[in-house]
């Protein structure tokens, strides 16, 4: 894509209504709009990356059996009735708006009601499980806080994978296969070192639910981590019993601010019994399905990358998930870079290619803001050494390489 072709501008004051770090900088560097507190709109830079993210996640959920759905944002008060989920007193973040007629109906902040009422059409015996199912979706939810940018939304993407099986033995396998793929999606996506397996508190069915929560200061959480064994707990479950139950010791364990980018949780028949989801066992006997829910927030992991990847320039973007691979500068060589970038393209490379006219300057400021993992920069004292000066995003020293090099280190 030729920056000159892209209609976003950077821009190099913070915006003075936003507080939080990913928002800053993703307003600064174009990548997404603030319609209003909690609401962002997602512009060219911010799509890519936030398509990428999906991606990760859907190639994850699709081979532990994750079949995909899309269900609708509008939801019908009946169902929620029946789970006393629908009255504000049981759930204080619902947006709620009429129909014509007078009927309410809500905006889904979740969907373990409509994807249990529509299983009830295709589940009825033991031969049609397990069944697991996602979707990839945008949640609403009357937050009374939003100061955390896209990390926190009133309207924001989830991916919410429903899990049904026979018995609990199946579903603590599943659970713990969906854990693995948790494990890989955030190491994917580049935030694997910061994040920790954290229990939590688990409701009726069982003792714990698993967050997986990112460290960084900007998190609204607060957890107790053990290093040594790779978990963490929420303060909401930290008593001296979860510990002993656990074996962690209470001395070893490090108090930490994260950000919650994930949660699975065990929901049993909770959703099945009430809204009256069977299935026929081998014996012939009607036995509820034994259910799990597993959320990953797509929009909030983007504001944790750019969080905890960030530095005092700019944002600093993955590989897997940058918006593109390598940002390329002319700077007064515009028809020897040109010549560069059409055959980078041609070769399949995404590359930004900053044609506009601009100081050296403002194209390098631009150049961090953005966060492109590789900068190739092509000028006259460049071209004089032989080709581009190439620098990573992450680093500081830069290289001096042919077109050749450029590609073989662009494939790699
Ligand atoms: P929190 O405790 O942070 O409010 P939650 O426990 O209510 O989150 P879940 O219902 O478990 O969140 O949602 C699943 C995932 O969706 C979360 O792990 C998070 O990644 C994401 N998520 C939840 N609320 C928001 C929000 N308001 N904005 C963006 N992402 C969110
Ligand atoms: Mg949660």
């Amino acid at each position: 894509m030729k920056q000159s072709e892209l209609f976003t501008k950077t821009r190099r004051e913070n915006p003075t209504d936003e507080v939080s770090r990913n928002a800053q900088l993703l307003i600064r560097a174009g990548f997404i709009h603030k319609e209003m507190a909690g609401v962002y709109e997602f512009l060219p830079l911010g799509l890519r990356v936030l398509r990428k993210i999906e991606a990760i996640i859907r190639e994850e959920m699709d081979r532990i059996g994750g079949r995909e759905v899309f269900l609708s944002a509008l939801q019908n008060p009946e169902m929620w009735e029946a789970t006393n989920r629908w009255s504000d007193d049981a759930v204080d973040n619902w947006f709620k708006t009429h129909l014509k007629n007078g009927t309410e109906v809500g905006l889904g902040f979740t969907h373990e009601e409509p994807i249990t009422a529509i299983m009830k059409q295709h589940i009825s015996s033991y031969r049609d499980l397990p069944v697991y199912s996602y979707q990839i979706q945008t949640k609403f939810r009357n937050e009374e806080r939003a100061k955390s940018g896209i990390m926190r939304g009133r309207e924001f993407l989830m991916k919410d994978l429903y899990s049904f099986n026979e018995n609990e033995a199946d579903l603590d396998a599943f659970y713990e296969r969906c854990a693995e793929a948790y494990t890989t999606i955030f190491e994917r996506v580049g935030i694997g070192a910061i994040t920790f397996k954290t229990f939590a508190s688990g409701g009726i069915f069982s003792k714990y639910s698993h967050e997986f929560q990112a460290l960084s200061d900007a998190g609204e959480d607060t957890i107790y981590l053990s290093r040594e064994k790779n978990i963490a707990v929420n303060e909401e479950v930290y008593t001296d019993e979860v510990l002993s139950d656990l074996g962690l010791d209470r001395a070893a364990l490090e108090k930490k601010t994260s950000i919650e980018v994930g949660n699975i949780f065990k929901l049993g028949t909770r959703f099945s019994e009430a809204l009256g989801l069977f299935y026929m066992d081998q014996s012939g006997r009607a036995k509820p399905v034994v259910m799990g829910s597993y959320g990953i927030g797509p929009t909030r992991l983007m504001g944790t990358i750019v969080e905890t990847l960030c530095d005092d320039r700019g944002i600093v973007w993955p590989k897997s998930v940058a918006p593109f691979r390598a940002h390329l500068l002319s700077l007064g060589e515009d028809r020897v870079a040109l010549l560069w970038y059409e055959k980078l393209a041609h070769l399949g490379i995404d590359v930004l290619f900053d044609d506009r006219e601009g100081s050296a300057g403002e194209k390098f400021a631009d150049s961090d803001l953005i966060g492109i993992p590789y900068r190739i920069v092509l000028s006259k004292r460049s071209l004089q050494h032989g080709g581009a000066e190439v620098k990573e995003r992450s680093k500081s020293e830069a290289t001096m390489c042919s077109f050749e090099e450029v590609v073989n280190l662009l494939k790699s």
